[in-house]
């Protein structure tokens, strides 16, 4: 291909890889995207992440995604904390505390699924990229002046792929990392998450679109997702112990639905699966990859293209990436990992009196407009974005 020194190629359709692939074609450079799933079953993955924060909005809108979305998806202005053992809410957090400082005062409550269709209908439609699916990377060489990769096409013959610069956005389970021998520092917590979907309006209870529970037993998340149906997803944790079969049988999944919310009558569940959750941080981090939450990965992946943009018309300099590892690894550390630490804490604690403590806390934040402002833009991921840009 002539425009082998200006290509990249991006290993993986999921939101980081499309999101990139998508940034560095509306900036001119040719891309392709190799990913492995197929036309039949790239829209039969498994229920993942859901909730974009303001940040990510903003992302999404450079690249004429966020207008796909939403219709797709539920603005939600709110969302909760509430005490599972005592049944009632401990605070209430408006985005709109956020409304100097973004242009998207909320969540868009949007699943990963339609995401990863609507980013690859615009992909599909950019002339400058090269979608490559029931596309298998297996192998990457590097040379004096760009990489290639090793492909197993949809006829499962070998392919080479070759370009200025490759980019993961692999997911948890990086070829490329392992390759490069780099560390996936962190921990894997050993309880699996059980994740229950259902068709159930949880608002006649009080809660609202994205709602976090707290207990010292059975910690829950419940968020909304727009249908068709319109369901509900609620997350607890399992014994590590216990099999799948176990944890996943009609009976239990509706025993522990009474248990959180007994309304004497049977939940049309309508889909549940057990996933493990990673707390892990590449050691080098050269691709936006990782099981550290889509919200971060997109934000690695706009990080990335505008450095690769820069690098490609020969108005920065290579090593400006070594400023995207700084900025992002810090971003990974001091925000995505230690945030989402924080919350795991704050909805497990067991101590009565460190639970009240907290509790106290949370509702005195959210009555603040101040202390709810700064709040607010931690989780919306707005000031680790806005920290990442004080970073040389
Ligand atoms: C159940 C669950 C719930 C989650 N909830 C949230 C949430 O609420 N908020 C949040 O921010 N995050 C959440 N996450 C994490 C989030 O889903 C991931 O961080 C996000 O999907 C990572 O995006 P990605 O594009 O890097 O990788 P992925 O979404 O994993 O996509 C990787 C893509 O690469 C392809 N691929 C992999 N290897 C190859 C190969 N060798 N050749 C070709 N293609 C390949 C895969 O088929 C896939 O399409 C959740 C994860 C799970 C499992």
């Amino acid at each position: 291909m002539s425009d082998v020194k200006s290509r990249v190629v991006v290993i993986g359709a999921g939101p980081v890889g499309l999101c990139l692939s998508l940034a560095l074609a509306q900036k001119d450079i040719p891309v392709s995207v190799v990913e492995a799933l197929g036309e039949d079953n790239f829209l039969e993955q498994v229920p993942r992440a859901g909730t974009n924060h303001p940040a990510t909005l903003e992302l999404f809108d450079r690249i004429g995604l966020y207008a796909k979305l939403e219709p797709r998806g539920i603005i939600a202005p709110l969302f909760h904390y509430w005490d599972r053992h005592e049944r009632r809410r401990i605070a209430e957090f408006d985005h709109g505390h956020l409304k100097d400082d973004t242009r998207f005062p909320y969540v868009l409550q949007c699943e990963r699924i339609k995401i990863v269709e609507e980013a690859l209908k615009l992909a599909r439609a950019h002339q400058l990229i090269d979608v490559r699916l029931s596309t298998t990377f297996t192998a990457f060489e590097q040379g004096a002046d760009g990489v290639t990769a090793h492909v197993t096409n949809p006829a499962g013959e070998q392919e080479k792929i070759s370009g200025a610069y490759l980019v993961s956005g692999e997911g948890a389970r990086s070829i490329v990392r392992k390759d490069l021998g780099i560390e996936f520092e962190g921990f894997t917590y050993p309880d699996r998450t059980l994740n229950i979907e259902v068709a159930y309006d949880f608002r006649r209870h009080g809660y609202t679109e994205r709602n976090y529970i707290s207990d010292p037993e059975e910690w829950s998340n419940l968020f909304h997702w727009k249908g068709p149906p319109d369901r509900w997803r609620v997350h607890f944790p399992t014994d590590p112990d216990a099999d799948e079969d176990t944890l996943c049988r009609p009976e239990a999944l509706q025993a522990r639905l009474q248990r959180f919310l007994p309304t004497g009558k049977a939940f049309d569940i309508v889909g549940s699966n057990l996933y493990v959750v990673h707390q892990r941080v590449a050691q080098k981090l050269n691709s936006p990859i990782g099981a550290m939450g889509m919200n971060s990965g997109v934000h690695d992946a706009f990080n990335l293209a505008d450095k690769l943009v820069g690098i490609l018309r020969g108005e920065l300099d290579d090593d400006v990436l070594d400023r995207y590892e700084r900025q992002r690894r810090h971003v990974a550390i001091q925000h995505t990992q230690a945030q989402t630490i924080r919350n795991k804490r704050l909805l497990t604690e067991k101590d009565p009196a460190v639970r009240q403590r907290n509790h106290d806390e949370l509702r005195r934040t959210a009555e603040d407009p101040k202390l709810a402002r700064a709040f607010l833009l931690r989780t919306s991921l707005i000031e680790s974005l806005r920290e990442a840009e004080r970073i040389a």
